[in-house]
């Protein structure tokens, strides 16, 4: 088996897949002509809010941009607090503090990787105006504690759901939960597009008019400016080829899922790896005490439909170990040609860009960005590719002196 190559993420079979209809689609765009919006970007938004049961759904030309979006829609600005998770992609925080709002870093529940909601309610202020709970990895927020926090202290909730295209949370839509969804088609997300593209959902019809509005820099009727807003539309011929992908994407949730399951199951029975624990902090009951886990896996909590975007490891630190555990799998994962990468090592509140900010300290963030690391898990992994993986986790967990 050692000479089985598993890369981190390999989408040409999928796409490659649908060179049909993907060239149909490609050539229908060459043939009429409408590069900008038009009835490709309004069939894709139709489809996009039909799966995913919203009631407005925007196309976008970012995740990044969605979130930006979002937050202008709302009218968030100099003077506001936005709270967001410390540990996440760059993008929840960069474009809060791009808007010239103060980004507040809240810690993370560390069994599954989202907002605390008890850290959140720590960090409201009169100057607080919104949440943005990060779907991360493919699995929901504690959404119930957070809306609930919102509603309380009439806040707006922005999802940032960039990783969670077709997750639930006790059977509803992630995006159809707060004030705002966001999604992203970057290419490794688990609906992936052909080059930069997002998606923006609402239940909230003044607020979809003021979203579309802001995508064409604020104009209506064109030349008309209201508001400030920018170019933030998809492309025409992104949208008509996400279009062909849209349908499949239960699919490729599922496939991911499958996989999940099968690592769940064969490193879960290996000694030191801890499958379950359950958490206070998603009001789920205690972390597991047991003794020195070596690995612990990533666990879907029972309110969620995780789409497995990543899945996502731990590897306590060892007292005494001159190298974080986690390093070594990497470096011994990547040695044998197989992808394994560390999604993320540096929490916001630890980041040179936001050191103007008082930041508080999240611990759970920085364990989280010590220990963590995501193997491959995308759809079309082959069954000997996933035992090859498993395979050298066992040796790695043999052979470590710890
Ligand atoms: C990918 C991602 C984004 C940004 O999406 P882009 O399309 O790359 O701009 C935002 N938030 C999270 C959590 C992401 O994973």
């Amino acid at each position: 088996m050692a000479d089985i190559k598993v890369p981190l993420l390999d989408l040409n079979e999928q796409n490659h897949s649908l060179a049909a209809e993907l060239t149909a689609a490609f050539e229908r765009v060459l043939g009429h002509g409408q590069f900008i919006l038009g009835q490709e970007v309004s069939a894709f938004e139709e489809a996009a809010a039909k799966e995913l049961g919203a009631r407005h759904a925007i196309g976008v030309s970012s995740g990044t941009d969605a979130l930006l979006l979002a937050l202008m829609a709302l009218d968030i600005g100099p003077g506001d607090e936005v709270i967001c998770p410390s540990f996440s992609f760059f993008a929840s925080a960069g474009t809060i503090a791009r808007l010239g709002a103060k980004p507040v870093f809240a810690d993370i529940c560390p069994v599954c990787f989202n907002l605390d909601p008890e850290s959140v309610a720590t960090l409201i202020t009169p100057r607080t105006k919104a949440i943005m709970p990060v779907h991360l990895f493919g699995q929901a927020a504690a959404m119930e504690s957070l809306l609930a926090l919102a509603r309380d202290h009439n806040l707006r909730v922005i999802e940032d759901a960039a990783q969670a295209f077709g997750a639930a949370y006790r059977g509803k839509a992630l995006g159809t939960l707060g004030d705002f969804g966001c999604f992203s088609f970057f290419p490794s997300k688990n609906l992936g597009g052909f080059g930069d593209s997002g998606l923006i959902t609402t239940e909230d019809d003044a607020l979809a008019h003021r979203a579309r509005i802001l995508r064409v820099h604020g104009a209506e009727p064109k030349y008309y400016h209201s508001l400030i807003g920018g170019n933030f539309r998809i492309d025409a011929l992104q949208a008509a080829l996400l279009a062909v992908k849209l349908p499949h994407h239960r699919q490729y949730s599922h496939a991911r899922a499958t996989n999940a399951a099968e690592y769940n199951e064969k490193l879960g029975a290996l000694p030191g790896v801890i499958k379950e624990r359950s958490c206070e902090l998603c009001n789920t009951g205690p972390v597991s005490n047991q003794e020195a886990p070596r690995l612990i896996l990533p666990q879907a909590l029972p309110e969620n439909t995780h789409i497995w975007n990543q899945y996502t490891v731990r590897l306590p630190a060892q007292p005494g170990a001159n190298e974080l555990p986690r390093d070594a799998l990497k470096r011994w994962l990547n040695e044998r040609d197989i992808g394994a990468e560390i999604y993320y090592p540096v929490p916001f509140h630890q980041q040179a860009c936001f050191a103007y900010l008082d930041n508080a300290p999240c611990i759970e963030s920085e364990r989280a960005a010590r220990e963590v690391l995501s193997i491959p898990i995308y759809p079309e992994l082959a069954v000997d590719q996933r035992e090859r993986v498993i395979e050298a986790i066992t040796e790695f967990l043999e052979d470590a002196g710890y």
